[in-house]
C-alpha cells in the first residue's frame, strides 16, 4: 500500500500481550495510526522465562528494537534434552535466521515491559475490555466495557486464547485441554543446586513429567518449569507441593532439591490448553494474530515467537499489497500453514505409554 494510504489507516489492536505489543510496533513503523486496547489496568506477565528464537530476534533487528530486548536477556547457543537423571539424549544449536544464531532467554515480565517501552507515547490504552466487535465490511466498530466505542479501518484481534474477536466473528470453538499442568517459578541461581551452568536451555524428561531449566543469568536466576500429565482440566488447578514432588520421584537430585525449596505461594499453576486450527483468520477489515489465531501447547516453545512473526508478516503484507483485504489474505497465506503445523507437533509431547498411564483406555489427551 502507498505510504499516504498507510498514514491514513486507523488500526485498533485488541490486547497488549506479546502479539498485540509486537504488532503495534511493527504497524506503527509503517506510519499507520495505531492504538492498542488492553483490558488489564496494568501491564504485567507471570514470573517465568521464555526463549526468543533467532527469527524473532531478526524481526526485532528490523524494527530497530534488538538492543532493547538484548539488554534484558541472555544469548543461548544451544538447547539440550536429558533423561530425568541427567544423561544427555540430544543437543542442538537453535535454527538460524540470517545472521541471528542465538535464542535469547528472557523473563516474561521483562519482555512485555521492553516491548511496551518501545511503543510511541499514548499508543497503549489500558482498562479497555472489549465487549463487542461489529464488522462493517470496510471497517469495524469496537465497544468496550467502560462505555467507549471506537471505529477503525482495521482491527487486529490479539486477545489471546479466549479471544472475544475470534469467538464473535470467526469461530465459536472452545479451547482444548491438553491433559497436562504447568508449574512455573523463578528461583535465585544460588538456590538452584547447580542447575544453572551456562546460558543454555535444558529439558529433563521422565515418565509423564518434563522439567525445563531455563537460566536467566543476567538476573542471576533460573526459570524452573515442571510440566506433568494430569487429567484435571480446571484452569487453575488446586495442586500441592507434595503432589508436584511426587511427579519428580527419581529425578536428578538438583531438580528434586530445587523443587523442595520452592516458595509454593509464588508458583504459577496452570492447566495447559490450546485451540484447534481456525479455518479463517480474517475478513476484509478484522484479523486474528498470536494465540487468538493459533494458541498452541508449549512443548516447542513457539507460541510467543509465532505471535512476533505474525506481527512481522502482517506489517510486510500491508506494505506489499494494494489494499487491506489483499494484505490480510496474504498474511493468512504466509502464516497459517506454519502455525497449523506448529499446533500439530506441539500436541505431540508424550509417548503412547505415558498417556496410557494417566489416561488408561481413553483417547482424550492422546493427541
Ligand atoms: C506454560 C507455558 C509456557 C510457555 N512457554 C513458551 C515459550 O517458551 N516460548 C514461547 O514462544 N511461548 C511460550 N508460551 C506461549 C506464550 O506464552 C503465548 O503464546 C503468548 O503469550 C501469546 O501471546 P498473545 O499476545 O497472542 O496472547 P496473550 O499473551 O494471551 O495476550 C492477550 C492479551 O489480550 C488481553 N485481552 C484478552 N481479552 C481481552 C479483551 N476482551 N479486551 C481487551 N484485552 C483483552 C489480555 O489481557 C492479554 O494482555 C508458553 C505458554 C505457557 C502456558
Amino acid at each position: 500500500m502507498k505510504t499516504s494510504e498507510l498514514a491514513n489507516l486507523r488500526i485498533a489492536i485488541v490486547g497488549a500481550g506479546y502479539g498485540g505489543a509486537a504488532a503495534a510496533k511493527a504497524l506503527s513503523l509503517l506510519g499507520a495510526d495505531v492504538t492498542v486496547y488492553e483490558q488489564a489496568t496494568e501491564i504485567r506477565e507471570v514470573g517465568a522465562g521464555i526463549g526468543l528464537r533467532p527469527s524473532s530476534m531478526a524481526a526485532f533487528r528490523r524494527w530497530g528494537i534488538f538492543e532493547a530486548i538484548a539488554a534484558v536477556s541472555s544469548a543461548s547457543d544451544y538447547f539440550e534434552i536429558l533423561t530425568a537423571t541427567g544423561e544427555p539424549i540430544m543437543k542442538d544449536t537453535w535454527p538460524e535466521s540470517g545472521e541471528e544464531k542465538n535464542t535469547y532467554l528472557i523473563h516474561r515480565n521483562d519482555f512485555i515491559q521492553a516491548l511496551v517501552g518501545v511503543l510511541p507515547e499514548g499508543m497503549l490504552r489500558v482498562g479497555h475490555k472489549l465487549e463487542a466487535v461489529t464488522d462493517r465490511g470496510d471497517g469495524a466498530t469496537l465497544t468496550f466495557a467502560n462505555g467507549t466505542t471506537v471505529e477503525a479501518d482495521l482491527v487486529v484481534g490479539a486477545d489471546g486464547i479466549k479471544s472475544t474477536v475470534r469467538r464473535q466473528l470467526f469461530s465459536d470453538q472452545q479451547p482444548v485441554f491438553a491433559g497436562e499442568h504447568a508449574y512455573r517459578a523463578v528461583v535465585d541461581a544460588d538456590a538452584a543446586h547447580g542447575l544453572v551452568m551456562d546460558d543454555n536451555l535444558r529439558m529433563y524428561i521422565g515418565r509423564g513429567t518434563k522439567v525445563y531449566a531455563l537460566p536467566l543469568r543476567h538476573r542471576n536466576q533460573l526459570s524452573f518449569d515442571v510440566t506433568v500429565l494430569n487429567p484435571d482440566g480446571t484452569w487453575t488447578p488446586n495442586v500441592s507441593q507434595d503432589d508436584m514432588l511426587a511427579t519428580l520421584e527419581g529425578f536428578d537430585e538438583r531438580i528434586v532439591k530445587t523443587a523442595q525449596d520452592l516458595d509454593w505461594s509464588k508458583v504459577s499453576i496452570r492447566a495447559v490448553y490450546d485451540i484447534d486450527p481456525v479455518d479463517t483468520w480474517h475478513s476484509d477489515a478484522v484479523v486474528l494474530l498470536g494465540d487468538a489465531a493459533h494458541s498452541m501447547c508449549h512443548h516447542q516453545g513457539q507460541g510467543a515467537n509465532s505471535a512476533i512473526l505474525d506481527a512481522d508478516a502482517l506489517a510486510e503484507s500491508l506494505r506489499e499489497a494494494d489494499s487491506v483485504p489483499e494484505a490480510l489474505a496474504r498474511y493468512q497465506a504466509t502464516r497459517k500453514p506454519v502455525t497449523d503445523e506448529l499446533q500439530r507437533i506441539s500436541r505431540q509431547g508424550w509417548t503412547e505409554d505415558e498417556l496410557n498411564d494417566v489416561f488408561p483406555g481413553q483417547k482424550t489427551a492422546a493427541k
